[in-house]
């Protein structure tokens, strides 16, 4: 991964008029908040990466590496949907459920950096197991990978459905929009997917609203993008599902920057006004 990003990081900032002032980094994984250093990032499979240190050493310039979902939550406070003031949560659907929030303009890290993991809060008591070795997970009910997984798991059990049957019984070649489809044309599986989908991403939204009584609740990711429908369901349950003050107070809103709010988030990080 770093013999691939140096050479491009060299490759844009010796292209550009200007000298660079510093480089951002968004990077999924835990991320240590002092040293920018990658503690665990198990889709790169590292452990304990220097990343700020190596690239500080390569470049002779500050860098800030941020968690990717944060980096993606700042992105879209600063020059998205947040509009750059006040309080926002943006919870992002895509092969997983990833969170961050700014609380009052400042983003919201935690102790160690992890604050906002609303797609592993328990929404279901001793629900679906998931890989962060705790049950009942919202990532397990919303994501696309938590669709596959149930769908895989029905039809190891020898439930029979024509969304399965249309994939060749290969959960992992189906999609959000082809279980949401399916549920639309009476395939009984795919409706419980669907139902439970709606139900507790509402509910875990509505609880965060609850909590955190933001300006704006941000909606983002590959599975809100490709189904208006789940958007929809938020946008007409969470209000009645929260305190009333917090209901009227909040603005629920699509994501603005698509794929590029964790690379502009991660700039804006490093380069403060
Ligand atoms: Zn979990």
């Amino acid at each position: 991964v770093i013999a691939s990003l140096e050479p491009l990081i060299a490759e844009f900032t010796g292209s550009q008029e200007e000298a660079p002032r510093a480089i951002g980094v968004a990077c999924a994984g835990q991320i240590d908040p002092t040293t920018g250093a990658v503690v665990y990032a198990p889709n790169l499979g590292w452990h304990d990466v220097p990343l700020a240190a190596r690239l500080k050493e390569t470049f002779h310039l500050p860098v800030v590496v941020e968690n990717d979902v944060r980096a993606a939550a700042w992105g879209e406070f600063a020059f998205g949907a947040g509009e750059g003031r006040g309080t926002l949560i943006a919870i992002f659907v895509g092969t997983g459920v990833g969170s961050g929030a700014v609380l009052a303009g400042a983003l919201w890290r935690g102790a160690g950096n992890v604050a906002g993991e609303v797609g592993h809060t328990q929404v279901v008591a001793d629900g679906l197991p998931c890989r962060c070795g705790r049950r009942g997970c919202l990532e397990q009910y919303v994501s696309g990978s938590g669709f596959q997984r149930r769908l895989d798991a029905a039809a190891h059990g020898g439930r029979r459905s024509r969304l399965l049957e249309a994939h060749g019984g290969e959960a992992a070649r189906v999609t959000a929009l082809d279980v949401y489809e399916a549920a639309g044309a009476g395939d009984e599986l795919a409706r419980e997917l669907w139902d439970d989908a709606e139900r507790y991403l509402v509910m875990a939204a509505a609880n965060y609203v609850t909590l955190v009584n933001p300006d704006v609740l941000v909606l983002g990711g590959g599975v809100i993008e490709t189904v208006p429908a789940l958007f929809e369901a938020v946008v007409r349950a969470v209000p009645a599902l929260t305190t009333l003050v917090a209901g009227r107070a909040l603005r629920i809103e699509r994501a603005r920057l698509g794929d590029l709010s964790g690379l502009i988030g991660a700039a804006a990080l490093a380069t403060p006004a």
